[in-house]
């Protein structure tokens, strides 16, 4: 059984093209495995991206943040750190000025 991430029909394993919707199957699943390894590697790197942040390496944070947001310019949650890191950044720079 193949189920239709669109239409949500089950075809048989065997089928080619949805009988439903007529979507092609094995191009939908190829390109949902590549969504998935492309998030799975975002996920890392925003992780690693917390991690510079809280070590106060902001900008190895930013570039990162800025890395994630050039493939997934929608990240909410990756604008909104580089943004913090951004910032922090900028209070750092004034403070050692000083
Ligand atoms: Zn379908």
């Amino acid at each position: 059984m193949k189920r239709c991430l669109r239409c949500g029909f089950s075809n048989n394993e065997e089928d080619k093209f949805c009988a439903c919707c007529g979507i092609n199957l094995e191009k939908q699943q190829k390109e949902t495995i590549e969504t998935q390894q492309t998030l799975k590697a975002s996920d890392i790197r925003f992780n690693l991206g917390i991690v510079y942040f809280k070590e106060n390496k902001f900008v190895l944070a930013m570039q990162t943040f800025a890395g994630i947001l050039e493939k997934d310019p929608g990240n909410s949650q990756a604008q909104h750190y580089y943004d913090l890191s951004s910032k922090a950044n900028d209070e750092n720079n004034l403070s050692s000025n000083i």
